[in-house]
């Protein structure tokens, strides 16, 4: 970055701390308005406002949540992070050194230190972005569901469920992989379901599971189960094949359920899982917007793409698109720009991940091995 952008990036920081935080209610035209508030959106709004913009926040979420989901850090993510001035509070939560416990049949077969990511949970990633956009003088603007946009010339509409109207230089749709700004747009996503495959996951405690290891259980019949701890908190993140019920129909998740995967894959009969937070299905779904611009619209984040979580890709990728968007919107690159370099990203991105998650698949019929197969 050129020290004149660094210049203007600090005096941006003071202004936005004087002016405290009064956008949120106000009526002025926004630069942006920002439609979600996960870690696309919110590194996009971080971007623009150390920029000396004023993007406006809105989610349609109540509160923000408490949910792992992505978490694991890359190399390029933190970079970008490094620039907006939040690295350093998400890397003292996170972890960078991690070793992957593998069993296989309930037997212990290998562990695997693996450096060089940051293991943290995303709503310690999302709270971490909140406080760095509250420091430049922006809040998000929770219960705020966009239901309509139109734009012109000059700018774009933005209606609410509420009734209210906001008027914005851009918007931005960070709305997640269901976007309502992609449909409102008539953007078609393409690609398919990603066939049959489908996890059960979620945050649970494990009182007198090592925390000091991410468990990778495994079983000659296919099946698997993973428990990773969340650093800074005392509960894991768990991922496992679903169980079926006699039609073979995967099963939604439970706490009881869960009990009983980890019983069958674990076999350790003192631990009991406790305290479910989050549980929730993943289906595999490989697809793209095809097109991540309509005049002054855009999609990012997983709005614009979704696929395989192998290697986990997905937050790192949306954190990109944001940095690529402040770049375009900021006027360091061509709006142009934005499209032309993020749409081959994606493409290449569910190329990529679906090869990844193969090999994972048949990486773990061989005792010792584990997601490591899909991490370099
Ligand atoms: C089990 C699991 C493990 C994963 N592991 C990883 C990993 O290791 N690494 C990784 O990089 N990724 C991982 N991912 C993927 C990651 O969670 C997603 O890619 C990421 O959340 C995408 O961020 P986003 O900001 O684009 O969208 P989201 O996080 O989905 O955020 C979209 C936001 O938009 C809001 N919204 C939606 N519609 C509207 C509307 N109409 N008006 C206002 N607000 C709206 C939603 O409330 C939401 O807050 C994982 C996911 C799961 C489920």
């Amino acid at each position: 970055m050129n020290g004149a952008l660094h210049d203007a990036m600090d005096a941006a920081v003071d202004d936005a701390a004087n002016d405290a935080v009064d956008d949120v209610v106000n009526d002025a035209v926004d630069d942006a308005v920002i439609v979600g508030a996960g870690p696309t959106g919110l590194t996009l709004a971080c971007d623009l406002a150390l920029r000396g913009l004023t993007p406006r926040v809105l989610d349609r979420r109540e509160a923000p949540h408490r949910e792992s989901r992505g978490k694991t850090l890359r190399p390029g993510a933190l970079e970008v992070f490094e620039r907006l001035g939040v690295a350093d509070r998400i890397t003292a939560v996170g972890r960078s050194h991690q070793v992957l416990r593998k069993y296989f049949d309930g037997a212990h077969a290998a562990d695997t230190p693996v450096e060089g990511l940051c293991l943290i949970g995303q709503w310690q990633v999302e709270e971490a972005l909140r406080e760095r956009l509250a420091e430049l003088g922006v809040r998000v603007e929770f219960g705020a569901e966009v239901t309509g946009i139109g734009q012109d010339a000059d700018g774009v509409s933005t209606t609410l469920a509420d009734g209210r109207s906001l008027r914005s230089g851009y918007l931005a749709g960070c709305d997640g992989g269901r976007s309502t700004m992609r449909k409102l747009l008539g953007i078609p996503f393409e690609g398919h379901g990603g066939g049959e495959q489908s996890m059960v996951v979620g945050d649970v405690r494990a009182p007198g599971l090592s925390r000091e290891y991410w468990h990778q259980w495994f079983t000659s019949d296919g099946g698997a189960m993973l428990l990773c701890p969340i650093p800074g908190t005392d509960s894991f993140q768990l991922q496992a094949s679903p169980e079926a019920d006699a039609e073979g129909r995967p099963l939604p998740p439970s706490l009881e359920g869960f009990q009983r995967l980890f019983d069958r894959h674990a076999r350790m009969p003192g631990i009991r899982l406790a305290d479910a937070t989050w549980l929730s299905t993943w289906r595999a779904n490989v697809r793209m917007a095809g097109r991540i611009r309509e005049g002054r619209t855009f999609l990012a984040g997983d709005a614009a793409h979704v696929h395989p979580i192998a290697g986990g890709f997905g937050m790192n990728t949306g954190i990109e698109d944001a940095a690529a968007l402040g770049r375009a919107l900021g006027g360091e690159t061509s709006l142009e720009a934005y499209e032309a370099d993020r749409l081959p990203a994606a493409a290449h991105l569910l190329a990529h991940t679906s090869a990844r998650m193969e090999r994972v698949v048949a990486a773990v019929a061989t005792p010792g091995t584990g997601v490591e197969a899909g991490l370099d």
